[in-house]
């Protein structure tokens, strides 16, 4: 499962799950590119934690919904580290409300992030991953796009997107030697989910066959399982890691 040599982009990889995939993928041998949009000092933080541990990371300020930043990030990584191996398309936002309360702004800045995001950072590393005949793209997708969920209709709707778009694009790619996989997390302990208020967090909790929430962790290394050679035999798959929640 090692992936010494490879160049990664992990979206979103300042905290949370896509900071915890990020530090997996490097202790395997990754160099990191880490995205982010807002939070300089946490990405920081998190190529620290690479870096002191003798693994290469840098990090690149994007907003994936915008199509031009998302091509600047596929080319830094080129250009840094050479070539493009592995896009997790980890960056997610949540604007919840019942669809009747919903505004047009929550239901745009949800699939423009979630969505399109995932558009654009894909479109964006493709060419390279084509020229090179290699390549894996993962997409943290959400239980929530198998089962949906009240209040959540921008998310879930998003969510089952990128699911649609994986199966597609690993159809498209196939030939070319890309795989092309979704994750679908459960309840993961981190600050989206700690937004929550103490009953909905209670509730999930109540509702995880395994007893407990899952861990940023618990994604990333399912993440880079698929990431590695050892997955070379699995595109358009949708996996949950979530303790059984959806079943
Ligand atoms: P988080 O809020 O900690 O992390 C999301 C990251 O995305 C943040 O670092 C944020 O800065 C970044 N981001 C937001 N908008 C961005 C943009 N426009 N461009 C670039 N980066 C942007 O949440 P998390 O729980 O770590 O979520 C990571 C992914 O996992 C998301 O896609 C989320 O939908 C998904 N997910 C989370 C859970 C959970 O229980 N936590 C469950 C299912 C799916």
């Amino acid at each position: 499962m090692a992936l010494t040599h490879q160049v990664a982009i992990v979206t979103g990889g300042s905290g949370g799950i896509g900071r915890a995939i990020a530090l997996e993928l490097a202790r395997r041998g990754a160099r990191v590119v880490i995205n982010y949009s807002k939070s300089c000092r946490n990405a920081e933080k998190v190529a620290a934690e690479i870096v002191n541990s003798g693994g290469e990371a840098m990090i690149y300020q994007a907003d994936v919904a915008n199509s031009v930043e998302a091509a600047g990030l596929a080319k830094v990584a080129q250009q840094k580290y050479g070539s493009l191996d592995i896009l997790i398309n980890n960056a997610g936002i949540t604007k919840d409300n019942l669809l009747l309360r919903m505004k047009e702004r929550e239901w745009d800045q949800v699939l423009a992030v979630n969505l399109k995001g995932v558009f654009n950072c894909t479109q964006a590393c493709l060419r390279p991953m084509l020229k090179q005949r290699s390549g894996r793209i993962i997409s943290i997708s959400s239980v929530v796009g198998l089962t949906g969920n009240a209040a959540q209709a921008n998310y879930a709707a998003a969510k089952a997107g990128i699911i649609g778009f994986t199966k597609a694009i690993a159809k498209e790619v196939a030939s070319r030697g890309i795989t092309v996989n979704a994750v679908a997390p459960g309840f993961i302990a981190t600050e989206m989910t700690a937004s929550l208020s103490e009953k909905v967090q209670e509730h999930y909790k109540q509702s995880i066959p395994l007893g407990r929430p899952g861990s940023p962790v618990d994604v990333a290394r399912l993440v880079a399982f698929l990431a590695s050679p050892a997955a070379g035999y699995i595109t358009g798959e949708v996996i949950r890691v979530d303790g059984g929640l959806a079943i």
